[in-house]
């Protein structure tokens, strides 16, 4: 047995989306965002990229600037300032500090918006976003060419190797616009994105929540597996120590039993002298106590073998017809004695063999013969029916069907589940009419699905009980339900397979 400690843990619980600061990517359908950013860039034939705060990239469209800032890049020098004024627009502040100034136009010092020159007299304008006050990235629109520049700048001019004709053609191609209409296209490109990431925060607030509840369902049904998985072990651990207790305090119980048994036999054979009548029917009341006790004890400890898987079968070719005659034989001095009418219908002419254990297929008809005559009042009567070897669904294939009816008291649908239980009796009080500890059912149902086949009841309540046992002509293979089954021995004598 595993000794646990504190409670068992699930997947553990992590951060909730309200606690975490969101990304403008987890606001944005990027697939989406990326079309309004191109239908953007493409109508006023400038370039946009959006990057998040951390660089990530979620658009960014080249219009028209490409040829030119390829040719100024083939250029070691041009190379090297290109890299610059990229960081500072990317990476920088997007403040008016480090180069940057606010840029011309209406609300662009509300909006943020920064003006940066890049060297070869092309421009920038960064926009921060934010959301709730928290920054979330920049969108950058340009380069483009001020409507002012008609001549090339020194930085790009002194750079060694560049054709002036050359790099006037390719930056013909740049977008010229003033810088307060390029102000003004970002102010309305930043509108768009505004009521974009309100409604992307929203639908992805909601997925999120809803993932979350999910999750925290998911950990909840976890940590109630397991600790059921933990009651599950436990209860097992508890059955089998039950099984134990019962199986030795069963067997201790048995021996000194039998002595007093014995001897008071030999008491009321008189092997220790006379008996008066009233001594001989005190002893021979023992003798009937000490063998009902004995009953109880065995079927006890039967039951906590079987429970235990510890009992075997000792299989071989079995005439069922004389196994019920001796079943029979030993309740007929008890139907007698209640009045009770015993009849036994068996198949004409002989019957294949079953094969089976004789001793354990005994019991259980020797179980249920009891039950009924123990349920049958006076005048009533039992039958017990075997029919011809055939096709049996239940076992799915040949073998028989026995009947053990009577016209006794009958039992309530709703007990027929639960009478096959161990220890349950239809009627548990302690002024019952009738003995038993209510195990001869349990060890019947094992028994018998120990060989492969199935018991069931019917009854008409008040009017009498009908069980029927189906046995198939050989039993499955071995572990088959509760009972272990013993591999056969290589040269197994005629007769005498044990599995
Ligand atoms: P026990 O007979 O020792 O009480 P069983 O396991 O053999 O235990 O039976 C369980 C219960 O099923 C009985 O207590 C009884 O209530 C009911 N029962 C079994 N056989 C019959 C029968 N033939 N007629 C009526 N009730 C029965």
């Amino acid at each position: 047995m595993s000794a646990t400690s504190g409670p068992p843990e699930g997947t553990p619980r992590r951060e909730s989306v309200l606690q975490r600061r969101l990304s403008l990517g987890d606001m944005l359908d990027v697939a989406s965002f990326t079309e309004v950013v191109r239908s953007f860039s493409e109508l006023y034939r400038v370039g946009i990229k959006v990057l998040d705060t951390r660089g990530t990239k979620l658009a960014d469209v080249k219009v028209g600037h490409g040829d030119f800032c390829s040719y100024v890049f083939s250029f070691p020098d041009g190379r090297a300032r290109c890299t610059a004024t990229v960081a500072r627009v990317k990476d920088g502040p997007v403040a008016p500090v480090h180069g940057a100034r606010t840029a011309v136009g209406e609300g662009t010092d509300d909006a943020g918006i920064i003006a940066l020159p890049c060297f070869t007299g092309l421009r920038y304008l960064v926009m921060p976003v934010r959301w709730e006050g928290d920054p979330l990235g920049r969108v950058i629109l340009g380069p483009f060419t001020p409507e002012e520049l008609h001549d090339l700048p020194p930085s790009l001019t002194d750079i060694q190797g560049v054709d002036l004709a050359r790099a006037h053609e390719l930056m013909a191609r740049v977008r010229r616009a003033p810088e307060r209409t390029a102000a003004q296209v970002l102010t309305h490109f930043g509108q768009v994105l505004g009521a974009l990431v309100a409604s992307g925060q929203r639908a992805y607030l909601t997925t999120q929540l809803h993932i979350e509840a999910m999750l925290e369902t998911h950990r909840e049904l976890e940590l109630h597996n397991a600790k059921l998985a933990q009651a599950n072990t436990r209860l097992k651990e508890l059955d089998r120590l039950k099984s134990t207790f019962l199986g030795t305090v069963s067997h201790e119980l048995r021996t000194p039993l039998a002595s007093i048994i014995g001897y008071s036999e030999m008491l009321a054979e008189g092997l220790a002298g006379a008996l008066n009548p009233e001594q001989l029917l005190y002893v021979r009341t023992i003798v009937e106590k000490g063998e009902s006790l004995l009953n109880l004890i065995s079927s006890i400890l039967d039951l906590s073998q079987i429970e235990a898987g510890k009992l075997r079968l000792v299989i071989a070719p079995v005439d069922l017809g004389g196994v019920i005659q001796t079943a029979v034989s030993s309740v007929a001095p008890q139907a007698q004695r209640k009045g009770v009418e015993v009849e036994v219908r068996l198949p004409h002419g002989p019957q294949p063999r079953l094969t089976a254990d004789a001793d354990k297929l005994r019991q259980v008809m020797v179980n249920l013969l009891a039950n009924a005559v123990k349920f049958t009042s006076s005048g009533g009567r039992v039958s017990v029916v075997m029919s011809e070897v055939g096709a049996q669904s239940e076992v799915g294939g040949q073998g028989y069907r026995v009947f053990v009816e009577d016209t006794g008291v009958g039992i309530r649908s709703d007990q027929f589940e639960h009478i096959f239980q161990s220890f349950y009796q239809v009627d548990g009080s302690s002024t019952r009419e009738h003995g038993g500890a209510g195990l001869g059912l349990a060890i019947v149902k094992s028994l018998v699905e120990g060989h492969g086949g199935r018991v069931s009841v019917e009854s008409e309540f008040g009017r009498g009980s009908r069980f029927t046992v189906v046995l198939p002509l050989r039993p499955p293979l071995p572990e088959h339900g509760l009972l272990t089954a013993v591999a056969p021995a290589p040269e197994t004598p005629p007769g005498q397979d044990r599995f």
